[in-house]
Parts: C-alpha cells; structure tokens; sequence
C-alpha cells in the first residue's frame, strides 16, 4: 500500500450520517420497487465530485447506476449494493419508518441495516479514496442495483450477465455478515459470508376423498397432510459434516467455554453432530446455518367446514446448503413421509451458489481493520441462510463477501425485513471507518 494523506475522518463520518438519512428518506420500498430519485441522489453526488459513473437500465424500466474510480491497473474491487428495501408495516413501528434521524444513538428507518446503511459506508469509502491526492493501484466500483430483494434477476444478474466487461471485479463487497457481541462480551465475533444456501420451494399435496364432515374417513386429505407435515418437523435433517463450517462453530464453542469446544470438536461422529443439532436446534441463526431446513410457510385446504375437500396442499421453503443436491433433499422428504398420497412439486429452485475461500488477501484485509476497531474480536467465514446477490459473482469464480461490520443485537437482527428496523451511531461510524480502510488497503 502507497502511503495516502490522511483526510479529515471526523468530517467524513458526519457525512456519511447527513447522506444516509436522505438517502433513507427516498421511497423505494419493493414492490415495486422504484429507484430513479435514487439513482439521481448518486449521480449528483458522482458528478458534484468529479467520478465517472454509468448508468444502466435493466429490462425491468429500472436502472443501476456505478461510480468508478480508476486505478493503475485493471484489477478491481467492487462495492455491490442494492438501492431497494421491503415494505414496512408502518402501524407496527415505534417511529416513523423513513425518517432517517438520529436519535436516542440510534439512525432510524427501513434500509438501515438492509441495506441503505451499507451502501452509504461504501459510498464514503468511495469518495474518500477520491479525494486522495494519489490514483490508487487498483480500480474501485461502487454499484448500487435495483430488485435484490425480489431476487436480482432483472438488476444484478442482468448486469452481470450484459456488462461484465465494465465490472470484471477481482473481489467483491456486499451484505449478508454482522457481528455479535451474544456469543462472549468480551469477544465480539463477525460473520463474513462466504456462500448462501440455495432456496427451494416445495409443494406438498395430499390427495384424499371428498365427503361430508359429519363422517370421518382416513382418506381426509388434511389429516394425511397433517401427519406428512409432522413428520418432516419432527425429524430436522442431520447437521453437515463440512470442515469449513465445523472450524467456524468450534471458534464459536471456544469462546463460549473449554468443554463446548471439546464436544464440538468431535463433529466428525454423526452422532455427535446430531446431538450438537439437537442443542443448537434453539437457536435460529446456528441452526440455520449448520444443516438443510425446511419451513412450512404456508397451508391451504378445504372451503368449507362441513366438507372434506379432495386435496390439501402445503407449501415448504426449503434452504439448502452449498453444493447439496436438492434432489437428495427432495428424496429424504419423500422417504419420511412414505405416502403415496403425498405428492412433492418444485414451485421454484433458486441458484446454486459457490463459496468463496477466506484464504485470501482480501479476508485478511477486511479480519485485520475489523479488528483494529474491535480489539479481541474473532472473524469468521461462514454460509449465510439468507440470499443475497453476491451470488451472481459468485458462481463466475469471483471472490465474495458479504459483511456489514456492526455489532447487532437479537432485537436489530429481528428488525431485519421486520419492525423497528435502525442502526447504533457509534456502530455505524466504525463500520465506515472499517470499509474505508478496507477499500484503501486492498486498492491502493
Ligand atoms: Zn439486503
């Protein structure tokens, strides 16, 4: 790394708190999802700074827009986020949910934490590096896209897909990690992804014999249903054997206490996994993370009360971890339920998503300034449940990772797509000074 002047960082973290509340003020809650006041809000930031920047419009009539810095070579770093956030349920909430404000240490509004919050963190990472006097060594992208959280077929995918030859990044910055401070006090831990689980939706039909309700029958579609269902809540698949996300959940047991790390350690013996899952199976996060998952999201049958109706259906979300064949998943579904009656159909299969190594200078860079700010802290690689659009890179080879370096508690993590959402002052700062340092390290 070159040696850069140090520009006011007290300055630039203000900043970055005056942009995010403007930039939470913007409408674009999807459905459906609209970001053309959000693009312009970036290109007149990009052009009031003098930063190249392309803008492009996605079959959807939405656009994406880049801010690019050059570097000396044609290696780059790119800084992908997603402009849009889920609707909220504003009867629910305890401020006004697009507001943007600080107050009581808190920044509050929908896109906060997904992801309003982190764009903004590597937008100033952006500018800052800007405003050096020197070109840095390597290319930095800033993209902020339409869709994600309707699956970014028609933002990231289609950018990808049309305009790689612009982006080519070497490493890519996204969202899907955090850190916590549940684990030990002492010892905050951060989450980087490095993969996603693959989505797949499942519907379960049963089909039985209509008839009036007055006389029950064991061919009651709903009772056949009821019984498959119990089954494949009952009996959670064993958790994963992969020694990548073994060593995450043995650092986790180490910092809980000696014996936990023992028995985690002897992860390798199915029955132990299994007994792990058991303990873990309480807790959402783990839980997800070390096995395939099936949640029953939604049951539909019957029209009437006095009736048996001819069929019952339910429909499953099933997450599914890297490199895991769903048909494998669909198959011990099948064995479970042992009924002939029972019919499973996939409703829709999203991506399969590689996982990126965390042994690269990139992983270290982001471990090293995180714990610059958080002294004691633990960086961990792990597979995030949840989808994200780094996927996309992903799945070309591209090394990807997904963390959004703030502490949160279980209250923000259910804010997440949820009420209430916001983000602690103190944490938000930091963070914009880890990206910034980040992006500097890697690019310059
Ligand atoms: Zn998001």
């Amino acid at each position: 790394m070159n040696s850069i002047c140090t520009l006011d960082i007290e300055s630039i973290l203000n900043e970055a708190t005056a942009l995010l509340e403007k930039y939470i003020q913007i409408d674009t809650v999807n459905p459906p999802g609209e970001v053309d006041e959000a693009i312009s809000f970036f290109q007149t930031i990009f052009i009031n700074e003098n930063i190249e920047y392309k803008i492009y419009d996605c079959p959807s009539g939405k656009k994406a827009i880049a801010g690019i810095l050059r570097g000396k070579s044609e290696k780059s770093l790119l800084l992908l986020n997603h402009m849009d956030v889920v609707p909220v349920e504003k009867d629910k909430w305890d401020f006004e949910a697009f507001s943007g404000k600080l107050r009581n240490g808190y920044i509050e509004g929908r896109g906060t934490l997904d992801m309003k919050g982190l764009g903004i963190a590597q937008l100033m990472a952006l500018l800052f590096c800007k405003r050096q006097a020197i070109k840095p060594q390597k290319t930095i992208i800033f993209l902020a896209v339409p869709d994600e959280e309707i699956g970014g077929k028609e933002g990231t995918q289609y950018i990808v897909n049309n305009y790689w030859n612009d982006l080519k990044p070497e490493g890519v910055l996204d969202e899907g990690g955090f850190g916590t401070k549940d684990i030990n006090k002492k010892f905050p831990v951060f989450f980087v992804a490095c993969g996603q689980k693959k989505g797949i939706w499942l519907q379960i039909k049963a089909h039985g014999k209509a008839g009036h309700a007055a006389q029950p029958t064991d061919d009651n579609p709903n009772d056949i249903l009821i019984k498959a269902l119990h089954k494949i809540i009952t009996h959670p698949e064993c958790p994963t054997d992969d020694p990548i996300l073994w060593n995450t959940i043995c650092e986790v047991a180490k910092l809980k206490n000696r014996i936990y790390y023992l028995i985690t350690k002897l992860y390798r013996v199915r029955v132990m996994r299994l007994a792990i899952g058991k303990f873990l199976h309480k807790i959402k996060f783990f839980n997800a993370i070390i096995r395939n998952t099936e949640t029953i999201s939604m049951i539909k049958a019957g029209e009437k009360v006095n009736v048996i109706p001819e069929e019952a259906e339910a429909f499953v979300d099933c997450r599914v971890l890297p490199q895991v064949d769903y048909f494998d998943v669909i198959k011990r579904l099948q064995k479970l339920v042992n009924d002939k009656r029972i019919v499973f159909n996939v409703v829709k299969e999203m991506r399969q998503s590689d996982i990126s190594d965390s042994n690269t200078q990139l992983f270290r860079i982001i471990d090293k300034n995180i714990r610059k700010k958080y002294h004691n802290a633990k960086v961990l690689p792990f597979i995030t449940p949840v989808g994200t659009d780094a996927k996309y890179f992903r799945e070309k080879g591209i090394c990807s990772y997904g963390i959004y370096p703030i502490i949160v508690s279980q209250d923000d993590l259910e804010s997440f797509h949820g009420n209430n959402e916001r983000v602690s002052i103190n944490e938000y700062r930091k963070c914009c000074e880890i990206l910034i340092h980040i992006v500097q390290e890697y690019c310059f």
